[in-house]
């Protein structure tokens, strides 16, 4: 092996970027080695069709940490972000429509539409998720527990969490026990009593998740999406300059202005381990590397039993890795249009506020859950959820003049079709698209006739064009069972694995997945901590 490295980081994603910018950041000899031939995994900008430029993957941004922004001056390198605003727009197939906005007061003006008694509760449950958000948002920056395999050091995490939580208010703490264990309807339901408020606010409950608003544990997701904010507004998300593909040019810039090296269309066969520890990589190419820490910010299945190899891992812990329930249910269609959408309850094609948010079509509770009942047998959802995005009403530079980009993100396909279904998403994908663009047309006359051009991407595109095992949008599932202390599998919460030099950085460790920077930046500080140990 004739090049040796510190670190090597397996995987150009935005958490691994993240690491090994600090790791550089800290003096550590550092290469990152990415498959594809751009950096960025699933925070990316690609020219699909000439002159449209699309965030083929994540398109918005909220979770992205202020500290890994401010650490690693991502402002400098270019990161930019325009808050979304209005934040959601939901029109109704009654004719009626609300848009929700940053400012409250805007906000309950809509909402009294529907409900008197909502827009007098809409202020009170905006400041009651604040404030469990508050509690939960500094945990996303440290490391977990381990609540197996447990140490001194393990209790004392532990006891301090139980002190913070002690002194929650009793409505606060019930609130937390709510939020992790209920389905988002449950949560919702004491709340409003209008079903147009209720399914505008329990998509993000849902959303690149196996469930549906009445599964257990959809609540916390929708939580999960409250932690972050754009411009100072918690909750609030926005569209980066240049597509999503800002974020990542800008760490890889703020790597490599630390010294770390990039190598693209580089993909790891292998993670070398040698007396139970890691010693380097072997490249597809046959290429070999020494680093005397690898770290891997693909998911943990592509990582342990793809990269290391069962036969070097304990049975007990290649058990635990195979149960990692990761099938994805999402798609996402990037399209190409001639014009903007005209939709029947708010009419006109110029740019209007409502073009300028997520548009959600989903009717009701009840559409959402039928959606969701389909995908349990293996069928992509009859009437499937929307998200839809027009990032060009923000940036213009991503499209021809007058021409605009649009992502629709829709739940529910899931990875694996029953047999009925289709024989496989590639025969699909594309059948299933026309269906997605019927429906869109029902709100929207004449959308279809501005399609200029359609990438289709089904789960089982996400996996073979950005490496997400099942198509699985947050390196496996965000249910209860998978989150903090058993992430991603209970005792190895902390980056750490049973390889010593190997560690995880990518979002099937904690905190999760979503654009957030915080498993890379959290797995970072945790291999510098065992280099000190060692250079003692
Ligand atoms: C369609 C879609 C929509 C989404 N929307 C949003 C959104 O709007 N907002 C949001 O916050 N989140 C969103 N997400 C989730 C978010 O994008 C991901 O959770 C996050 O980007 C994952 O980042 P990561 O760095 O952990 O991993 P990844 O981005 O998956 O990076 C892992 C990298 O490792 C590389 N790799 C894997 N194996 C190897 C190998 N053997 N050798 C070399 N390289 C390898 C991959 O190519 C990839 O570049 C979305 C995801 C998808 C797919």
């Amino acid at each position: 092996m004739p090049q040796s490295y510190d670190a090597i980081v397996v995987g150009a994603g935005h958490n691994g970027l993240v690491t090994a910018a600090y790791l550089s950041r800290a003096g550590l000899k550092t290469l990152v080695l990415e498959s594809r031939a751009q950096v960025g995994g699933a925070c990316v900008t690609e020219e699909v069709f000439p002159g449209y430029k699309f965030s083929t993957a994540s398109y918005l941004c909220s979770l992205f940490q202020d500290k890994v922004v401010r650490e690693l001056e991502l402002e400098k390198f270019g990161y930019r972000v325009d808050p979304k605003d209005p934040a959601f727009f939901s029109p109704f197939p009654d004719g009626r429509h609300l848009t929700l906005w940053s400012d409250t007061r805007k906000s309950c003006e809509e909402i009294r539409k529907f409900s008197a008694r909502d827009a007098e509760a809409y202020p009170r449950y905006e400041e009651f998720l604040e404030r469990l958000a508050q509690f939960v948002e500094p945990l996303l920056l440290e490391t977990p527990p381990n609540v197996v395999m447990r140490r001194w050091e393990d209790w004392r995490t532990l006891a301090g969490l139980g002190r913070r939580a002690l002194k929650l208010h009793d409505q606060e703490i019930a609130g937390h026990i709510r939020i992790l264990t209920e389905s988002v309807k449950e949560f919702l339901d004491p709340w409003f009593e209008s079903e147009q408020v209720k399914v505008a606010l329990a998509t993000d409950g849902v959303i690149g998740t196996r469930g549906g608003p009445q599964t257990p544990g959809t609540a916390y997701i929708l939580l999960h999406h409250c932690m972050g904010g754009v411009g100072g507004k918690r909750g609030l998300w926005g569209f980066v300059r240049g597509g999503m593909g800002g974020i990542t040019q800008a760490i890889a810039q703020s790597a490599a202005s630390h010294g770390a090296a990039i190598r693209t269309s580089a993909p790891v066969a292998k993670i070398l381990v040698k007396e139970g520890r890691a010693a380097g990589v072997a490249l597809a190419s046959g290429e070999e590397i020494s680093a005397k820490t690898v770290v891997s910010g693909a998911d943990p299945k592509r990582t342990f039993l793809g990269l290391v190899g069962e036969p070097e891992l304990d049975s007990e812990f290649a058990a635990a890795i195979r149960g990692i329930r990761i099938e994805g249910v999402s798609m996402k269609i990037n399209l190409a249009l001639d014009g903007l959408p005209n939709f029947k309850c708010l009419p006109g094609s110029e740019l209007a506020p409502h073009h300028k948010t997520t548009i959600h079509i989903c009717p009701d509770m009840d559409y959402i859950e039928r959606a969701f009942d389909d995908s349990k047998y293996g069928r992509p959802s009859a009437r499937p959820m929307l998200e839809i995005t027009i990032p060009t009403a923000y940036d213009p530079s991503l499209a021809p003049p007058g021409k605009h980009v649009a992502n629709i993100f829709l739940q529910y396909t899931p990875y694996t079709l029953s047999p009925e279904a289709a024989p496989n998403w590639h025969a699909l994908k594309e059948s299933y698209a026309d269906r997605v663009m019927d429906l869109v047309e029902e709100y929207a006359p004449g959308f279809k006739n501005l399609v200029l051009h359609r990438q289709v991407l089904s789960p089982l595109d996400l996996e073979e064009r950005f490496g997400l095992t099942g198509g699985n949008i947050f390196h496996g599932e965000m249910s209860l069972d998978q989150l903090f202390s058993m992430r991603p599998v209970p005792g190895w919460a902390k980056y750490r694995t049973p390889i010593r030099g190997l560690y995880l950085c990518g979002s099937g460790a904690h905190p999760g997945g979503g654009v957030m920077g915080a498993p890379g930046h959290n797995a970072a500080r945790e291999i510098l901590r065992d280099w000190k140990r060692l250079a003692r």
